[in-house]
């Protein structure tokens, strides 16, 4: 760093969260620099299915309060990242249909679309007979569905080479390397430590470090508790892709299975949630079978030789679902944006854009306290941990 201008903010971790943190901040004339272990968007950010949506899994009832903030970012940085940048990340909106193929799930998805309605959104309910028709390669007998065209899609790696060549642009730098520590001094983080030896300095620190996050415990004092959770992808072969073309995304509501005609990258299913597998990013025989069992549930056709390719990667899952966005207790000048589990890529900009905010003018603009990493220190505490 020698002979440039020192770093305002260093952030550790070039995922979809430590890039939009870069950006929003670049963009109000900070300098950040980012610090990135294996590649920018090489971890979940760059492998994730790009989906923008608000039944990606279970998303806590605290992340849906952004949603519709959210959606308004995301509306807003397809027309602004292709321009700054010329890359086109593939967004775009398609129709989805959900599916409930047992009893238990007519009552959750029913739930599902009224919490919808009530954000003003327009999301049909299917009878067997219409989901039949919307979805004519459809194997299962499905009790009922909704069909919706309310969640955008892109093509996740794409989409932080977006952001991060947006950052660059916008004044940010970024420096290959493993953060292994942090310089302390009176209660401040005077420098990340890097691996090879090197100290980077700042006036403030970010850990987005996605999964591995957790190892910034040690460093900074405080509980950081966030796992990685393994999913794999697969893509299907264009002969065996059962929409032909037809751009629509297909869920089974009750097995999280789903079938996803992507604009960038062809057609991918999926997923599979894996806890306790530590940071192994291996495809595994047993996650390509379960998935393919489930997108098989929608289309018989779909079989293991279907598959032209495969990933797996890792989602940072916190103790209890939600992220931890915010301000390290007991530390001055370090911050947290981590834990968005399964949802990163949806809550990457309003993360990014509440960090930043709160970094440069002292408050968020949006109401972080359901994130504050503080609920962690009292739980901590209380059990005596
Ligand atoms: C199969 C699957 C599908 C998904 N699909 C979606 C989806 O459709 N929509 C959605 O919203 N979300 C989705 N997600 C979740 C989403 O991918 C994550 O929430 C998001 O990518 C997390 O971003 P991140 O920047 O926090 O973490 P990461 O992408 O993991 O980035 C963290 C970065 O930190 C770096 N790093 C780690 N340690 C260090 C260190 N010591 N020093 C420097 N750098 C370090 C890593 O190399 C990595 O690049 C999916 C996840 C999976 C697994």
């Amino acid at each position: 760093m020698s002979g440039r201008r020192p770093a305002d903010v260093a952030i550790a971790g070039g995922g979809i969260i430590g890039c939009f943190v870069a950006y929003y901040l670049a963009k109000r004339g900070l300098k950040p620099v980012v610090i990135e272990a294996t590649g920018i968007g090489s971890q979940a950010s760059g492998r994730a299915a790009g989906i923008i949506t608000p039944s990606w899994g279970p998303v806590p009832r605290e992340l849906l309060r952004l949603h519709a903030a959210t959606l308004r970012m995301h509306a807003q940085l397809a027309r602004e990242l292709p321009n700054l940048t010329g890359i086109d990340y593939g967004y775009e909106l398609i129709p989805h249909v959900r599916l409930v193929l047992t009893a238990e799930g007519v009552n959750a998805l029913k739930r599902w679309r009224s919490e919808r309605l009530a954000e003003g959104a327009t999301v049909e309910w299917l009878s067997p007979a219409d989901a039949r028709r919307a979805v004519p390669y459809l194997s299962a007998e499905p009790i009922g569905g909704t069909l919706s065209e309310i969640e955008p899609q892109c093509d996740a790696f794409e989409f932080v080479r977006a952001v991060a060549r947006a950052a660059r642009l916008a004044g940010t730098a970024f420096i290959s390397g493993k953060v292994s520590g942090a310089a302390m001094s009176g209660g401040r983080v005077t420098a990340f430590n890097v691996e090879d030896g090197s100290q980077i300095s700042a006036g403030s620190f970010v850990v987005a470090m996605g999964p591995w996050s957790g190892l910034a415990s040690k460093w900074l004092g405080v509980r950081v508790p966030v796992e990685p959770q393994r999913g794999q992808l697969f893509t299907l072969s264009e002969g065996s892709d059962p929409t032909r073309g037809a751009k629509i995304g297909v869920w089974a509501w009750d097995t999280s299975g789903f079938i996803l005609p992507k604009r960038i990258g062809g057609t991918i299913i999926g997923t599979t949630r894996e806890d306790g597998v530590g940071f192994d990013r291996g495809v595994t025989a047993e996650g390509r079978r379960a998935v393919v069992a489930n997108a098989r549930k929608l289309a018989s056709e779909i079989s293991a030789p279907s598959i032209v390719a495969e990933r797996a990667c890792l989602r940072p899952v916190s103790a209890d679902g939600n992220p931890l966005i915010g301000r390290v207790p007991g530390l001055d000048n370090a911050y947290l944006a981590t834990g968005h589990g399964g949802n990163g890529i949806h809550f990457g900009p309003i993360t990014g854009l509440a960090v930043a905010e709160l970094i440069s003018e002292g408050k968020p603009g949006t109401d972080l306290s359901a994130f504050d990493p503080e609920r962690f220190v009292h739980a901590g505490a209380a059990r005596g941990a």
